[in-house]
C-alpha cells in the first residue's frame, strides 16, 4: 500500500526537473519557444504567445502585421507602421551603400 501511495504522487508539470525550455527564437517573423516537459496549461500559454507574436511588433510591442518579403524588406518581419517605415528606410540606405561600393 506504502509503495502504491507514492507512485501515485501527483507530478509537477511546473518543476525544474519536469520542465525545461530547450530554445527560443524568432523564425518566419514569429516566435517559436520549444520545452521539454510540463502540461498542457504551459502549451496553451505558449501557444497564445506565438499566435500575438504574429499580431504585435517585434521591436516595441505595439499592434503590428507581418511584413513579408514582398513588403520589401528582403525577409518576414512582424512590425508597426512606424518600424516598419524605418526599416524600410534603413535597409535602402543599406542597398545604397552597398551598390556605391564597386
Ligand atoms: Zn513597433
Amino acid at each position: 500500500m506504502r509503495k502504491k501511495q507514492l507512485d501515485e504522487q501527483p507530478v509537477n508539470p511546473y518543476s525544474p526537473e519536469n520542465f525545461k525550455v530547450a530554445q527560443v527564437k524568432e523564425k518566419f517573423a514569429g516566435l517559436r519557444f520549444y520545452v521539454h516537459g510540463g502540461d498542457r496549461r504551459i502549451r496553451e500559454v505558449i501557444d497564445m504567445a506565438e499566435i500575438l507574436s504574429f499580431l504585435l511588433c517585434m521591436r516595441c510591442g505595439l499592434p503590428g502585421k507581418l511584413r513579408d518579403e514582398k513588403a520589401g524588406l528582403g525577409w518576414d518581419l512582424t512590425l508597426c507602421d512606424p518600424h516598419y517605415k524605418a526599416e524600410k528606410k534603413r535597409l535602402s540606405k543599406r542597398l545604397g551603400k552597398l551598390l556605391r561600393v564597386k
